[in-house]
């Protein structure tokens, strides 16, 4: 069965990427989203959500705009339903055997054009968060005044009611099965349930299942992965007195309710046997971690009960954790938006990439950065050091 409608731009996946890139491109476009789930079972509603400029933070690149952007964003977004940006500082520790690596030393550099971004010495972290951090073998930290955290399932929300008011339709319970072009140009899209959907443009933000949708047309460099995640119970304090903090391979961040966050990284092998639970080596490593950047924690860890995060579908990420935001397969405005670090925070920025890469709109940044063909793709094969091995 065909439909007479159609959009300018189909959406494929109502996580971060997709909502943000609803919201960038309803201004000027009919767009559909096409969900195949409901909004609140992706990655995205299931994240930790601390929001924070995760691609500075990973090598210390200064990509411009980012940052700002994401700042925008996040508070432009509190004027709609029941959203909330949570302040909390986030603290990128520094070992004192890298205090002079080439690693530190680009991130001081670089955070000096970031406003909001200082490296603070252990001394003056001590004094700016007394008897919270424990900086025992720390030179000091990147710290990020102005990062935060939301609650994923109301930044979605707020996204699609944005998008909705500006004119886009969201439809859930509807999966894209295939794409199809005519001459090298997009032509329609079909769904399971047999529908045909034509438009001018695809933007393909499905996840895990992005590269299985767009794999007729490219090989994309991307690898499965799943976060586990759950809560050590905590102290209501700590919401706004602690902030979230990363060293030594982990971050821990505390939540609304002062328990801290905590997760473990694993790739996934088969994505229809993904873990859900918090492994018990997942227990074993944050109890060596956690007292090494906090203090007050050097007993026996309590879990708070249901308080597991789950990642159903797992998330993907390339091989240097910065997504591939391209036009591929030389279908003209066939966009791919996939295999970012920190997508919840990172997905207005993805946004704005692809609403230039079908619009024409000037970035701040080189969308250089985002080609596919910066990855050998006839060899995908590649590790990170933070993914553990799939659990057996
Ligand atoms: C426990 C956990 C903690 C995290 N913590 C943070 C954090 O603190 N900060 C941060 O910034 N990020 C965090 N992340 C990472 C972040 O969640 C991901 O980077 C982000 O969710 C990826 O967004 P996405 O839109 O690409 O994909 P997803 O959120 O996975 O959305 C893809 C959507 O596409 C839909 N879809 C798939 N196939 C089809 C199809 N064929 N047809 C229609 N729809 C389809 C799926 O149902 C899904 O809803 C965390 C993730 C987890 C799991």
């Amino acid at each position: 069965m065909s439909r007479v409608n159609s959009y300018d731009v189909v959406v494929i996946g109502a996580g971060s990427i997709g909502c943000s890139t609803a919201d960038h491109l309803a201004d000027d476009n009919d767009v559909l989203v096409l969900e195949k789930g409901q909004l609140d079972e992706s990655a995205s509603a299931n994240a930790s959500a601390f929001i924070s400029d995760w691609w500075y933070f990973l090598e210390g690149e200064y990509i411009p705009g980012v940052t700002e952007k994401i700042r925008e964003y996040f508070h432009g977004l509190e004027t709609t339903s029941d959203f909330e940006f949570h302040d909390q500082p986030f603290i990128s520790l520094v070992d004192e055997g890298e205090r002079d690596s080439p690693k530190t030393e680009k991130m001081r550099e670089n955070a000096e054009k970031i406003p909001g971004i200082t490296y603070f010495d252990a001394k003056e972290l001590a004094s700016m968060y007394p008897d919270v951090l424990n900086l025992d073998g720390f030179a000091g930290g990147i710290v990020d005044t102005e990062a935060g955290y939301v609650e994923p399932g109301s930044y979605l929300r707020a996204m699609k009611q944005r998008a909705e008011v500006k004119g886009a339709v969201f439809e859930f319970g509807t999966e894209v099965e295939e794409i199809e072009t005519a001459d090298g140009q997009i032509d329609h899209v079909t769904t399971t349930s047999g529908d045909e959907i034509h438009c001018d443009s695809v933007v393909v933000a499905a996840g895990t299942h992005t590269e299985s949708l767009v794999s007729k047309f490219t090989n994309l460099p991307v690898r499965p992965f799943v976060i586990c995640a759950a809560e050590v119970k905590g102290d209501p304090s700590f919401s706004g007195s602690v902030p979230t903090t990363s060293g030594r391979g982990t971050l821990i961040g505390p939540n609304t309710a002062g328990n801290l966050l905590v997760g473990d990284e694993y790739w996934i092998e088969d994505l229809d046997r993904i873990p859900q639970e918090f492994p018990e080596e997942a227990k074993e490593k944050i109890a060596g971690l956690l007292p090494q950047l906090f203090t007050g924690f050097d007993g026996e860890l309590e879990y708070v009960e249901d308080g597991e995060h789950h990642c159903p579908e797992g998330i993907t990420i390339t091989p240097d954790q910065i997504p591939v935001i391209d036009e591929v397969g030389g279908v003209d405005e066939l966009v791919v938006a996939d295999g970012s670090r920190g997508a919840v925070s990172l997905a207005p920025v993805i946004a704005v990439a692809v609403q230039s890469l079908l619009t024409g709109s000037k970035t701040k940044f080189s969308m250089e950065r985002f080609a596919v063909d910066r990855f050998d793709l006839e060899n995908p094969e590649y590790d990170l050091p933070m993914i553990t091995e799939p659990r057996s």
